[in-house]
């Protein structure tokens, strides 16, 4: 699958800004696609071929009912047809609230007087993880503010903490990072402390209303933001994550802006984001912006399948910022990673605090407050197979996700048996009976989806091993 260069009206060329408003505005002003034309685009894509801007604004403009269906049903059909049914768990852990930015739309900004301003202590950090592993979480984002004394020194510290602990059976397996950008020699930095993703949300594509939330502090700077990936390529560190927050301005210009994210990196580096997010904004403390550009259910579960159909080989997480009901609406879609048992109150995994006192420690609301086993219960409940896998990382293949979808057969070789171990090693150490029961049952109905008989033997002999007090069996 080879990236087909796009006539861009700014070309792509490396740490420098690629987003052109009127161009992406040209494409969804101009784009009016016939009910033909929507299908033949999807129909592209469960070819397993990348949109291009004029595609996904095609997609974007179909406002008929029934094409609205076809389009989730395609990205249904994508999931299930590329990705099966696994769906990868992780946690986010903040490690300080310290900012030096105004965003508006952010609790931990610098002018918000009654957020309870807080850095965990290496032993507080070393709490937090023990109490995550205690709840069987294997894969952690670490979240900071953007302040001098969150360096990338500091970064790679609390990275190297985090991989040192270990209780009973836990440990934690990859470490993400959701911070500000760095220049190219901190990224090399946190690489070298042996991060998994480096994620950094533009927020908005459009740089006058970036302007207008980032009213001051280094995020300001809309290019630098823009270009923070492209330094990590230059770093070594390809394992990238993008985002848009979605509710600062129109969402149909900020897909449009993510899949010109995409085909930049992939120009460029020839390598995609790892992931893309797309959050919605959700009530913070002293939360004050125009509701005007607010996403509803209906168009977000829309864009969640635009994005699918799009960049067909790229992971998809949703977070606990949206409730139960809305992310199992919209896993459907072509999600591939959620937390859970999420906690953004800093130092709460490990400690309580009443309602109020938790506001003000937090970046935004979250909506799915449900525990590890609750999540978990409910994927399998709904036929997903939870995951906890690391492997690719751990074996140093990167770019898991396009490999999943580009390498015949490597989610049967791969995926599948990796996500039953780490089910079953949660069953042995964590889970309650109920969800226990549920979850040999599903991993029995996955041994099915195997790749031969010959593979099937070899995973029950390493279950066998993992009931025997083994752990960490991975293909
Ligand atoms: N400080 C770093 C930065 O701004 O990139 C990294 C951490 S920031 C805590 C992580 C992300 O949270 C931001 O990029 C933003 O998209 C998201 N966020 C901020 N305020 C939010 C809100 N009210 N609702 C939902 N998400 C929010
Ligand atoms: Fe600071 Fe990040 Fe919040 Fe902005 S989004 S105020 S940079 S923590």
């Amino acid at each position: 699958m080879k990236f087909s260069p796009e006539k861009c009206t700014i070309p792509d060329r490396r740490m420098e800004p690629f987003i052109d408003p009127a161009e992406l505005w040209g494409f969804l002003n101009n784009t009016k696609p016939t009910k033909e034309r929507v299908k033949e685009i999807i129909a592209k894509s469960l070819e397993k071929q990348r949109l291009t801007l004029e595609e996904t604004a095609a997609l974007i403009n179909a406002d008929n009912p029934e094409l609205v269906e076809e389009i989730k049903e395609g990205a249904r059909t994508l999931k299930k047809k590329v990705y099966g049914n696994r769906i990868v768990l992780f946690a986010p852990l903040y490690i300080g609230n310290h900012c030096v930015n105004n965003c508006k739309y952010c609790g931990f900004k610098a002018s918000n007087r009654f957020a309870i301003r807080r850095k965990l202590t290496d032993e507080e950090i070393i709490r937090e993880t023990e109490a995550l592993e205690e709840n069987g979480q294997k894969r952690l984002i670490l979240v900071y503010g953007e302040h001098p004394m969150y360096s990338p020194e500091y970064i790679a510290h609390t990275v190297k903490l985090v991989y040192g602990v270990k209780k009973g059976n836990g440990e934690i397996r990859r470490v993400n990072i959701n911070a500000a950008p760095l220049d190219i020699e901190g990224f090399r930095t946190v690489k070298n402390a042996g991060i998994g993703t480096y994620q950094i949300f533009q927020e908005t594509y459009h740089p006058e209303m970036y302007k207008f939330y980032h009213p001051s502090g280094p995020k300001r700077d809309f290019n630098y933001r823009l270009t923070s990936l492209d330094r990590a390529q230059e770093a070594g560190l390809d394992d990238v994550g993008i985002g848009a927050l979605f509710g600062l301005y129109d969402w149909r210009f900020e897909v449009m802006g993510l899949v010109r994210h995409t085909n930049h990196l992939e120009a460029v580096y020839n390598v995609g984001p790892h992931t893309i997010s797309f959050p919605r904004i959700k009530d913070a403390s002293e939360f004050n912006i125009d509701l005007k550009y607010m996403v509803n259910d209906k168009d977000f579960a829309k864009l969640v399948a635009i994005l699918r159909l799009a960049v067909p080989y790229t992971g998809m997480i949703l977070t606990a910022r949206e409730a139960p009901e809305v992310r199992s609406e919209v896993m459907q879609y072509g999600v591939s990673q959620i937390d859970g048992g999420t906690k953004l109150e800093i130092g709460n995994y490990s400690s309580t605090l009443n309602e109020e006192q938790n506001l003000n420690r937090e970046q935004f609301r979250v909506n799915d407050a449900r525990s590890l086993s609750d999540v978990i219960e409910e994927l399998l409940d709904k036929n997903y197979l939870p995951s906890f896998c690391t492997a690719c990382y751990r074996h140093g293949r990167t770019g898991e996700h396009f490999m999943e979808f580009s390498v015949p057969g490597f989610i049967k070789r791969f995926c599948t048996p990796n996500a039953i171990l780490t089910l079953a090693e949660y069953i042995m150490d964590y889970a309650n009976p109920k969800v226990a029961e549920k979850g040999w049952k599903v991993i029995e109905d996955n041994m099915a989806e195997l790749h031969n008989e010959k593979q099937v033997i070899e995973v029950r002999k390493r279950i066998e091993r993992i009931k025997q007090g083994e752990r960490d069996l991975y293909f």
